[in-house]
């Protein structure tokens, strides 16, 4: 197919706005091309040279491609500028400076259209071309490509050059164009996207074989596959309910979630956001590969710092060995690190994501050698859960993760097959001293409150929150705040300090925010304590034992 229909589409979709009338046209369009087309067209109208899997690159920069374009208009730099301040869009500035050139010569009426398969061939010398006078050679191949496209063309040669498409077509949409083409379920198409990390890798197996090929599609190990989430629990009664009355604990480390590929004795790793975190971690790798026990894996786990006792250190410490690329023999020693696995994706050719979790579980034991996986407890039993989120929270460790026993793995979703599971740091009885008007639908309701504990015979404020309260409540708090005013700054109600309000939070931080040097994070009221007298609140002495009690279980060391 001649590269131009893929252009007039891309036109086309710029000026569409509705979903469903683009993801037709493309739908159309997959359809009339041939085999060979499918993986490249796809990718070009996705903005990329390659497919997303592929490590080919083109390595050409602006400068490079500016200098080509300046060479074959012959034109004034000036109409670029213009046409980039109008326009925002290199790809359209190249047009408007080509289209010039046009007008003067008629060159490109006489040469042979372009096809899809021929720039693509162009992309892949580009690609090849290394080593000394590569940048030369570059220059000349896409002087060549250039030269033989129209300026509307050129326009969308640019811009998959540089990977900024513009056409508001995204991968979703082009999932759900390759179903409409291909006729198969949109949730069969996302799921194969999500095996194999590239939804033209899926159009071609759809077009070659059908909806069984798609099917079949598989994991490819130095692919990361998005993760599985975890939806935040209320409390360990939500888990029992949801999970049939037994679940599957483990302690969730306060860590950073890796995914460890490995082939033939190759490894990489890759962060939750799915880059390669390889190099920061040579320690693991070597690990994974003196321990584990097969031939091909994905499997998950997750790496936390600790000191020298073994105890857990907080997140930031561990944060630091992704940053330091240079010194990361140094950093290895500073902050040492340990991998704690807790599932498995893949073995030998064997997708795991549709095997339960216990069985997920025990073939993860079974290859993982003398690395650790997260502890883990199943059980029936609340007060046998509670005893293990305490055991967890004093090891120094978050929380606990609790996952039904039966479920498979999700890529990319939240679901409450895994629950997390906090500590829930004991709420605090707290006088109200000043508030401030909302915005919006509040603006007329003192909606914003300042919390403050008891300290001697005055208070100190320690949180401020706008969340917890019914509107009903609001309203009414608002008018037995206005009758115990005594000042105003600005926006803001200075009240005696009268009601008392229960409230609940994540975490007590340092903070110069307030003057008691302690904030609530995440503060919220649970309820309003009309029983309470002022004189019974929480004192600033139970704050700072709270905030203590916190560090108790973690290290707390200074680099
Ligand atoms: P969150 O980031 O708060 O949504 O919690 C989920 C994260 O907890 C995962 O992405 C992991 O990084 C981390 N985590 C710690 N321990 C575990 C565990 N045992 N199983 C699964 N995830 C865990």
């Amino acid at each position: 197919m001649e590269f131009k229909s893929l252009v007039e589409l891309c036109e086309s979709l710029e000026k569409i706005a509705k979903r469903n009338v683009m993801i037709d046209m493309v739908a159309d369009f997959c359809r009339r091309l041939n085999e060979e087309e499918v993986e490249p067209a796809i990718s070009m109208m996705l903005g990329r040279a390659f497919p997303k899997y592929d490590p080919r690159t083109l390595d050409v920069s602006w400068a490079t491609l500016s200098k080509v374009v300046k060479r074959l208009s012959g034109a004034d730099w000036e109409i670029f500028h213009t046409a980039f301040r109008n326009t925002g869009d290199i790809g359209a500035a190249v047009q408007a400076v080509l289209e010039k050139r046009a007008m003067r010569r008629q060159s490109t009426l006489l040469e042979k259209p372009l096809t899809i398969l021929e720039v693509r061939r162009i992309f892949e010398h580009i690609a090849e071309i290394k080593g000394q006078g590569s940048k030369d050679r570059k220059e000349r191949l896409l002087e060549t490509l250039l030269s033989r496209a129209t300026p509307l063309e050129a326009k969308y040669i640019v811009k998959i050059v540089i990977g900024e498409m513009r056409t508001g077509f995204q991968e979703g949409l082009m999932e759900a164009a390759v179903s409409r083409a291909f006729s198969i379920p949109l949730k069969e198409v996302q799921t194969a996207s999500m095996l194999v990390g590239d939804i033209s890798e899926v159009a071609y197996i759809a077009k070659r074989l059908g909806r069984g090929g798609v099917l079949n599609l598989n994991f490819k190990v130095f692919r990361p596959i998005k993760p599985m989430l975890a939806y935040m629990a209320s409390s360990l009664n939500e888990v029992f309910e949801e999970h049939g009355g037994k679940t599957a604990l483990e302690y969730k480390l306060d860590g950073a979630r890796i995914q460890i590929h490995m082939a033939d004795g190759d490894v990489k790793i890759f962060s939750r956001r799915l880059t390669d975190i390889t190099r920061s971690l040579p320690e693991i790798v070597n690990l994974i590969k003196g321990e584990i026990k097969a031939r091909e894996a994905i499997l998950e786990g997750e790496v936390i710092a600790v000191n020298d006792e073994g105890k857990p250190m907080p997140f930031q410490h561990l944060m630091r060995r992704f940053k330091r690329i240079h010194e990361i023999d140094n950093a290895a020693r500073i902050i040492p690190v340990e991998l704690h696995l807790f599932d498995v994706l893949y073995i030998n050719g064997e997708n795991m994501i549709r095997v339960p979790y216990v069985e997920r579980r025990d073939r993860l034991r079974e290859i993982a050698g003398n690395i650790p996986l997260t502890k883990q407890k199943i059980t029936s039993s609340l007060s046998e859960a509670e005893e293990f989120l305490r055991e967890a929270v004093n090891e120094g460790h978050e929380g606990l993760m609790a996952k039904r026993l039966d479920s498979p793995y999700t890529p990319g979703i939240r679901g409450k097959h895994w629950f997390k599971v906090k500590e829930v740091l004991p709420p605090l009885d707290l006088v109200i001293v000043a508030a401030e008007y909302g915005y919006g639908r509040r603006h007329n309701w003192l909606s914003d409150y300042y919390l403050a504990a008891r300290d001697g015979d005055r208070f100190t404020v320690i949180g401020k929150t706008f969340k917890g309260l019914t509107d009903d409540e609001i309203a009414d708090i608002t008018e037995r705040l206005r009758k115990i005013a005594i000042g105003e700054e600005g926006n803001r109600v200075i009240v005696l300090p009268k009601i008392v309000v229960e409230v609940a939070y994540n975490e007590i931080q340092t903070s110069p925010k307030y003057e008691s040097g302690m904030a609530l994070r995440f503060a919220r009221i649970v309820r309003i304590r009309d029983d309470k007298s002022p004189e019974e609140a929480d004192t600033i002495d139970t704050v700072r034992k709270i905030y203590e009690s916190q560090f108790k279980r973690k290290a707390k060391i200074d680099l």
